[in-house]
């Protein structure tokens, strides 16, 4: 990873660089961090040549070396200084709420205008929507294109940010041009590569961020960083971790929480960590226990679905969404919560 010693290289700099990583069978991707664009040379950078010249131009600091599998989301990266904004919230700062329906029914499209008007008011301060859904019976309801104009207009309204997931270039597409601030990449395709790929390259150049869930079959957690890297490496670097729950395992919970990971990510990276209780206990009446423990574990926010009438919902929604009074309840919970596991350690 080339580091300059301004905040980011001319264009004559970068062509230089790149001739001389060239020799050496390496390429140069730009990562635009919010204080200053690092430049990763992808390939195999150990070769000492080419270290040593690119460390004898006068306009780079020093090539990094961390020896780790991922390089870009190591926590001793230099993209460790940068903070991802969202809603108003700088994450690692304050407590992030995501809320907002597992699926919006584009037949009953009020109600989640209602909904995003009540998790604003609950405390939330991003939404989320499902357009698209990844379904486990393929005949069940897989979206519609007309919910995405329903959650832009719940943005509009309440001047939230919104979250989505995307499935296919064509969602990433549509989603983009609609405006949508965060794409999610879902627990089935979490190590998709080329859906990664597809969504690291659509959002270079942009502020858009991504939700990257946790793979539903767990596997371990350099997999898991890995795949926001390969994000990462096309160009953005505003990626967020979010465990959701892995295979079931314990009986009445519809996955097995992993909130408990927070604090092993939070050693090996710097991305910040959105937990999702919704979809780990699978339940409206365990997820506030399970949302309090992630910010207990030092989570940076939580993703909850919540619906108005959660009866009336789709998808997940009858099920695992809270009323917009229990969100409220665990926002108030979580944020004094957060704060007290925020405060120094009084030994050390
Ligand atoms: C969702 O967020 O509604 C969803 C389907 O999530 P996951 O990929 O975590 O199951
Ligand atoms: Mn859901």
């Amino acid at each position: 990873m080339i580091l300059p010693k301004s905040n980011r290289l001319t264009r004559e700099q970068v062509a230089e660089i790149t001739a001389i990583v060239a020799e050496f069978g390496c390429k140069i991707q730009p990562i635009v961090g919010e204080m200053r664009t690092i430049y990763a040379i992808v390939g195999d950078e150990r070769d000492e040549l080419m270290i040593n010249r690119l460390e004898g131009l006068a306009y780079i600091d020093r090539i990094d070396r961390i020896q780790s599998p991922f390089k870009l989301m190591d926590r001793r990266s230099d993209l460790a200084t940068g903070r991802l904004k969202l809603g108003g919230v700088t994450l690692g700062e304050e407590l992030l709420v995501i809320a907002g329906q597992c699926t919006i029914d584009p037949k009953n499209g009020n109600y989640f205008l209602e909904t995003a008007q009540a998790v604003k008011e609950a405390g939330a301060q991003a939404l989320r929507g499902g357009v698209w859904k990844p379904r486990t019976n393929p005949y069940s309801f897989q979206g519609d294109a007309r919910s995405l104009e329903i959650l832009m207009e719940a943005s509009r309204r309440t001047g939230l940010p919104v979250v989505t997931e995307v499935m296919e270039q064509e969602h990433i597409n549509l989603a983009l041009d609609a405006g949508v601030h965060v794409l999610q990449i879902g627990a089935r395709n979490a190590l998709n590569y080329s859906l990664l790929r597809q969504v690291g390259r659509a959002i270079a150049g942009r502020p858009t961020a991504v939700l990257l869930k946790r793979s539903i079959h767990s596997g371990p957690l350099n997999e898991f960083i890995s795949a926001a890297e390969y994000i990462v490496s096309f160009g953005n670097p505003n990626v967020i971790l979010c465990p959701r729950g892995t295979a079931p395992s314990i009986d009445g919970y519809r996955n097995t929480p992993d909130e408990g990971i927070t604090p092993l990510l939070k050693e090996k990276t710097w991305a910040a960590v959105v937990v999702d209780p919704s979809h780990s206990v699978g339940k409206a009446a365990y997820v506030p226990a399970c949302a309090l423990a992630a910010v207990a574990y030092g989570a940076d926010g939580l993703c909850l679905e919540a619906h108005v009438e959660p009866a009336h919902g789709i998808g997940d929604d009858p099920k695992q969404a809270v009323t917009p009074a229990v969100l409220a309840e665990i926002v108030a919970k979580a944020r004094a919560l957060h704060t007290l596991v925020r405060q120094p350690a009084a030994v050390a």
